[in-house]
């Protein structure tokens, strides 16, 4: 990028001007990531000051079967398969009791498109976590889900986020988004849930007041004009609706370790690479920067491991996501050696270590816990540093 182009793009960032998409892209193929790092960190500093959000829940997978194939997904089982499970709900109420020790605040549900259970099963599992667990916040299904259920109910979408509500949903997840553009999309999704039904179904749940996150699954076969192209469709979204809470950019991953079976479910791996650190924190300040009217940007440590993790909150990044005691659809695919579990005081050491004030907040994002700020270098230095994987 020539000198020019730069001091133009910084000029709009401390401006607060709106990039555009060209801007998007010249912002990708600039190669000085400590200038992009400064840029998106201006921004997340003028939106949320030194706070790093965490919010202490569970990820539960009600079932693993699928009746999609996506290209890139090492979860997904079929009917029969060996390692296919789906819970009864005590089962699901049983696990998820185990978590109450932790002080659990939200539970966080996303699951396969089971061929054969009925709409009915839903509503009745949130309504038996919801009594078992009155605290807890219930953020579940991706709108691909919620797609499906009007697929097995023939109800509206309308019809079927009211019943969800009224059994305790709080949130939906942002998944199934992946990369919107179809040049890319049919090549990795095997669901009938694409930007259309996705943005239907998130407007709707914004009008009935909930605020939900957005995800894009990065690193595979797109390239960056798709990333552009999908935070610009979501940015139009939000400024019609101003319903998304938190950005969530997911790095693709290969499918290392399969279960039992030894099958490799994963059928994009032949054709690319995963992205680098390097890579993964330019799409985190990126997406800082192009997404300006979302309040926040999450890290999601498990697939990033936790230097990244703590490098991306000096790229744009805010929130992390919170103490993961179990996950099952990243862990199916990974051999990195990320820990799958972390605790409330794990992820505490890891926000102050990195400079930063960590601060507990609820599923809508409403602080629960302000912290003490990070501690000073003096401080810092009379203690041994910790070495995160
Ligand atoms: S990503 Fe979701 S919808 Fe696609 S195969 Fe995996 S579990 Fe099924």
């Amino acid at each position: 990028m020539d000198a020019g182009l730069k001091r133009e793009l910084e000029a709009k960032v401390y401006a607060g001007e709106r990039l555009t998409r060209e801007d998007g892209i010249a912002l990708y193929e600039s190669d000085d990531l400590v200038w992009l790092g400064r840029l998106a960190h201006h921004r997340r500093t003028e939106l949320n000051g030194e706070r790093v959000m965490f919010n202490v829940n569970r990820h539960l997978n009600l079932t693993n079967v699928c009746s999609a194939s996506c290209a890139y997904c090492s979860f997904q089982r079929k009917p029969g398969e060996k390692d296919a499970y789906t819970m009864r709900i005590d089962e699901a109420v049983r696990k998820a009791k185990e978590m109450e020790d932790e002080q659990l605040t939200e539970l966080h549900i996303v699951n396969g498109l089971h061929p054969t259970l009925p709409w009915r099963y839903y509503p009745k599992v949130l309504r038996e976590l919801k009594a078992a667990l009155p605290n807890v916040k219930l953020k579940c299904f991706t709108a691909t889900e919620v797609q499906w259920f009007e697929k097995i109910s023939g109800l509206s979408a309308d019809a079927i986020l009211d019943e969800l509500m009224d059994a305790g949903l709080e949130s939906l997840t942002g998944g199934g988004a992946e990369i919107f553009d179809w040049e890319v999309r049919q090549h990795i999704v095997d669901h009938e849930c694409h930007w259309e039904d996705w943005s239907r179904i998130h407007a709707l749940a914004h009008r009935k007041g909930m605020k939900t996150p957005a995800t894009m699954l990065y690193g595979h076969i797109e390239e960056p004009r798709h990333r552009v192209d999908h935070v610009l469709r979501l940015r139009e979204l939000q400024d019609e609706t101003g319903g998304f809470a938190v950005f969530i950019p997911l790095r693709y991953q290969h499918d290392f370790v399969d279960s039992a079976d030894g099958k490799i479910r994963n059928r994009i791996q032949a054709r690319t690479t995963m992205a680098s650190p390097a890579e993964s924190l330019k799409t985190f300040a990126v997406s800082r920067l192009l997404f300006d009217n979302v309040p926040h940007v999450k890290c999601f440590w498990v697939m990033h491991g936790l230097s990244v993790a703590q490098l991306s909150l000096n790229f744009g990044v805010d929130d992390l996501d919170g103490s993961v005691v179990e996950y099952k659809i990243t862990h199916d695919a990974d051999s990195y050696g990320t820990p799958n579990t972390m605790h409330r005081e794990d992820l505490l050491n890891l926000i102050w270590e990195a400079g930063f004030r960590p601060v507990e907040r609820d599923t809508r994002y409403n602080v629960v816990r302000e912290y003490d700020p990070a501690p000073t270098l003096a401080e810092r230095r009379a203690e041994p540093q910790q070495v995160w994987a």
